[in-house]
């Protein structure tokens, strides 16, 4: 039968105890690691979130009726024991924390016993993944989730301090909201009050967060949970939470500042890391001219070289057909890669292909600066040399060439930059490069046919671009930036618009009519009729600053009980059924699925 923890009180987590304590008793409570009888003395490893303690149970110490509770321990079960600590007498483990010591048990509480797990809590667990998640419960006990979820804590602890030093309050916004299909797809909820007419859950708390500016709290912050009903990819989860702040009377260079500040705080504290301000900045166009990506991994080089001038005439068709389409040629050279075999670049060459390339041209520059590739025969010599120098090429070089519009361009060197990066082991873990993108474009064409605002419908233009709304749209600015760290986007804001006429404009460059506007966000735009101060905010993915920090592979080992791909959760099987009598309550009926 289970015991109680009357009169008991634990003194202890596991690793608090060392060689300072030799001689004092302690009280300890937590989970059999494993437990071995090796005869007259019994080991147990107890296992709390701090790590482990070796206990040593011995007739001579505790007494026949312990010992015998003790060699019926096994894995998992809950104890409690109160034991002498001395240092110990085998051999010192150089692995655990607690090493050199051991408890010798006097008395033990079974405080609950449990079957066995349906598999090992361990480290580095090989169990697959889906049976860990339905089991998440036990999956949480291993040390590394432990670990993972206590940085997490210690990141959300940081942050509040920090930002509550810098005179930010933390405000909590609504989760029950009215829907906006402007992003991504709304979750919606139900009303039972007002049958037929749906909440929405927020996929950020974008507008309140703007209205509080407009009531003057100045600087606000909140760690917000926020929803997105979007196909899932593997870094993202239906629910996840932000680091989301706002502030007044600020402009890009105010924001940027105090959030630099703030990452600085959190790497040096967690990773011990020293920050140097200011952080790298370049614009979008510098971003995805020279990286081919708004988010650019800066841990290598290997940038793109625009060779349009260079191969303008020369006799290569798929060159030419390009560039008379208006589109680019461009290049990067995969030092000393001259050798790769025919198979690997082949597969390159597909993988190109899966972002919308054509093809893809390369030549390898031979040892003795001769030029060897799949466009050599279309080319003169000198033409070769000059598209080799362009490139900065030398004897052993291998040159890879997408010709397409910019956008394909981009896109293909970009991603074929980061798979050779991959393939080349030059993307090191522990390093952390951070990068500022900022100014990128206010607006972008929808596959619809439209203009959609590439970070939202609240961003402000740059002040030099605004008079190209109507005659050139697509080269508006955006006083928008993302914070990108080692290639991943950890986070994004802008300067919001705080003047009617801009925001009547720009809303209607989206396809508003005054009447839609007004349906969707009407009280945001009234609250700006009665004094708005100028304002700008940024938000983190919590999650993925976290996997970043923890070096994990998927936010999954970041999320306390995460969803899987199709936005499920393996434990508590949501989404499901409903009682018949909620759903009449709601009003609601719910259509047979047609048959497969
Ligand atoms: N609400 C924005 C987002 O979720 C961030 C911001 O502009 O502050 O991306």
């Amino acid at each position: 039968m289970a015991e109680s923890m009357k009169g008991l009180h634990r003194s202890h987590r596991c690793t608090e105890i060392s060689r300072e304590n030799v001689g004092q008793t302690v009280t300890v409570m937590g989970w059999v690691q494993k437990s071995r009888n090796k005869g007259g003395i019994i080991f147990t490893d107890l296992r709390d979130r701090s790590g482990l303690l070796q206990l040593i149970f011995e007739e001579c110490d505790c007494g026949t009726e312990v010992f015998e509770k003790a060699a019926a321990l096994r894995s998992e079960f809950v104890i409690a024991v109160e034991g002498v600590v001395t240092a110990r007498q085998g051999a010192v483990n150089e692995n655990l924390k607690t090493g050199d010591i051991e408890v010798r048990a006097k008395s033990l509480r079974i405080l609950s016993e449990a079957a066995t797990p349906p598999f090992p809590i361990e480290e580095n667990s090989r169990t697959k993944e889906e049976l860990r998640l339905k089991y998440r419960y036990l999956d949480l006990r291993r040390p590394d989730l432990q670990r993972n979820l206590t940085i997490r804590s210690r990141v959300a602890t940081l942050t509040r301090a920090f930002l509550a030093e810098e005179g930010f309050l933390e405000i909590e916004t609504p989760t029950l909201i009215k829907s906006t299909p402007e992003g991504a797809r709304d979750y919606l909820v139900p009303s039972r009050v007002h049958p037929g007419s749906f909440y929405a859950l927020p996929q950020s708390p974008q507008l309140f967060k703007q209205l509080l500016m407009c009531s003057g709290y100045d600087r606000y912050f909140q760690l917000a949970r926020c929803y997105r009903d979007e196909d899932l990819r593997a870094d993202r989860q239906p629910e996840f939470t932000q680091i989301d702040m706002e502030l007044s009377f600020v402009d890009v260079e105010d924001v940027l500042a105090v959030n630099e500040r703030l990452l600085q705080k959190l790497f040096k504290e967690i990773c011990g890391l020293e920050l140097q301000l200011p952080l790298l900045r370049l614009t979008w166009q510098e971003a995805m001219d020279r990286f081919g990506s708004d988010k650019p991994d800066m841990r290598f080089g290997m940038e793109l070289k625009d060779v349009s001038n260079v191969v303008k005439d020369c006799g290569f068709a798929v060159f030419q057909n390009a560039l008379a389409a208006g589109g680019t040629v461009r290049g990067i050279n995969a030092v000393g890669q001259a050798g790769m075999p025919r198979k690997k670049i082949d597969a390159l060459v597909e993988y190109a292909k899966g972002f919308g390339a054509k093809g893809l041209a390369y030549m390898a520059i031979q040892a003795d600066g001769s030029f060897k590739g799949s466009f050599a025969k279309f080319m003169q010599p000198e033409e070769l040399a000059a598209l080799a120098e362009a490139m900065e090429g030398k004897p052993g070089d291998l040159l890879f060439f997408a010709a397409d519009k910019h956008t394909v361009v981009w896109d293909v060197l970009g991603n074929l930059r980061l798979e050779l990066a991959r393939q080349l082991d030059l993307l090191k873990k522990d390093a952390f490069c951070f990068l500022w993108v900022t100014e990128f474009p206010l607006l972008e064409y929808s596959e619809e046919g439209r203009f959609m605002a590439k970070h939202h419908p609240f961003t402000m233009p740059m002040e030099e671009d605004w008079h190209l709304i109507d005659s050139d749209p697509k080269a508006v600015r955006a006083k928008a930036y993302d914070i990108v760290l080692n290639g991943t986007e950890l986070g994004g804001g802008s300067v919001r618009i705080h003047q009617a006429d801009i925001q009547e404009k720009m809303l209607k460059v989206l396809g508003f009519t005054k009447e839609s506007a007004h349906e969707q966000f009407g009280f945001l735009l009234d609250a700006f009729c009665y004094g708005v101060p100028p304002h700008a905010g940024l938000a983190y993915g919590l999650d993925r600053v976290v996997m970043l920090m923890v070096g994990a592979d998927s936010i999954r080992d970041v999320i306390a009980f995460p969803k899987v791909k199709d936005a499920s959760c393996l434990m508590c099987e949501a989404p499901a059924g409903v009682d018949e009598k909620q759903l009449v309550e709601l009003g609601i009926e719910v259509k047979e699925e047609p048959e497969a």
